[in-house]
């Protein structure tokens, strides 16, 4: 069942008709890319094509796009195969960065989620050995967009090497691998309007990986098994069909959802407004009352919204990324994230602003600290 208003395209974005309709052409091949004969060469001249598109995506040579299953993959693969025994993370990564380098030193964010570029030149002055740095470019809950550049520049002087999770950021803003100055991006199909299960890691020209994944030598032996041949020409068909002056639309759509919600309720709070932010990402709290009776109060009215960082789990915790922002975990608890996309529409806005508002009302939100609903 879908909801009838869909306003979280971080979690995932629907799949674009061209993406679907390359995925469906993509299943008629019988072909293994690796295999010599005719079949096999379709099937190589797919991928290869969709290799180039996804290279003109971020400005790099297709020899360094490598097919992955997606960013958790592709960052996972970025920090193990830099092999450096330093890792630095900024406080607000996704878990699959987090989570693959759980030794990392962090590096703090201001109280808009933005990286503090001194601490970073302070914590890589303090040791000389060679460091991994890890920078998203966009944040997957607050939608703030990091100073990558300047985080590479900082970083270059030390010698160190900088992996950039661009999973969110990607078709949202312009994202171009030489201009931010990076060894590797991160990207995720799904997050595009592709299909899920499937990413790239994007080397910049000349930056040695180790591959982890071992078997049958596949994308120049740095990720081997069977590509994802459905997955990939999909991939390739949602990066051709974005478009990013689309944002614009979206960031009228955005900013009415901020406007509204903050007239009529005191106190609500817009987390990372004073950092420059994707247009289509907004987390906002409501005083007193959980994410949870939130998220779910407007489920029940057919709009799809998320608690911060939506777990694997589906239970919701509080978000590390706000903490990370000096939010208290009480007030973090109260956070949740509208995200837009290719297929919003005002409608959505009216909807969510609809529910929104009776929430708000039969909370009492503001008044005495909320009166809580329960559900289950
Ligand atoms: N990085 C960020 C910033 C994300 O938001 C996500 C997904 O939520 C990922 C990485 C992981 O991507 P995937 O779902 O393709 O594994």
């Amino acid at each position: 069942m879908e909801s009838a208003h869909y306003l979280d395209h971080n979690a995932t974005s629907p799949v674009r008709p061209e993406a679907r309709r390359a995925v469906a052409d993509a299943m008629e091949h019988v072909g293994n890319a690796s295999s010599v004969h005719r079949y096999g060469r379709v099937a190589r001249r797919t991928i290869e094509d969709a290799r180039e598109i996804i290279a003109g995506f971020v400005d790099a040579a297709p020899g360094d796009v490598i097919f992955t299953s997606g960013g958790t993959e592709a960052n996972n693969l970025a920090v193990r195969g830099a092999d450096r025994t330093r890792v630095l993370v900024s406080a607000v990564e996704h878990v699959s960065v987090l989570d693959a380098a759980p030794e990392a030193e962090r590096i703090p964010v201001d109280g808009d989620g933005v990286v503090d570029l001194v601490a970073l030149d302070r914590l890589l002055a303090k040791d000389s050995r060679p460091a991994l740095v890890c920078v998203m470019l966009a944040n997957n809950e607050t939608g703030v967009i990091q100073p990558v550049a300047e985080v590479a520049t900082i970083a270059r002087k030390h010698g160190a090497r900088i992996h950039c999770d661009a999973v969110q950021a990607a078709g949202r803003i312009a994202v171009d691998i030489r201009s931010l100055g990076v060894d590797s991006l991160g990207l995720s199909a799904h997050k595009i309007g592709g299909p899920m299960g499937v990413g790239a890691l994007v080397l910049a020209c000349g930056v040695p990986l180790q591959g982890r994944q071992k078997g049958g030598g596949q994308e120049s032996g740095r990720r081997a098994g069977t590509e994802n041949l459905p997955g990939i020409a999909g991939f390739a068909a949602a990066a051709a069909a974005t478009e990013l002056s689309d944002q614009a639309r979206l960031a009228g759509l955005r900013d009415r959802v901020e406007a509204e919600t903050q007239r009529i309720g005191s106190g609500v709070k817009i987390y990372g407004r004073g950092a420059p932010r994707l247009a289509n990402t907004t987390c906002l709290s409501m005083p007193g009352v959980s994410a949870e009776t939130q998220v779910m109060a407007l489920d029940l009215a057919g709009v799809a919204v998320s608690a911060g960082a939506a777990c694997s789990s589906g239970k919701v915790k509080a978000s590390h990324v706000l903490m990370a922002m000096g939010i208290d975990k009480a007030e973090a608890e109260t956070a949740i994230r509208v995200s837009l996309g290719w297929n919003s529409k005002p409608a959505d806005v009216d909807r969510f602003l609809e529910v929104w508002t009776q929430l708000w009302v039969r909370t009492g939100s503001g008044s005495s600290g909320g009166n809580e609903l329960k559900y289950g």
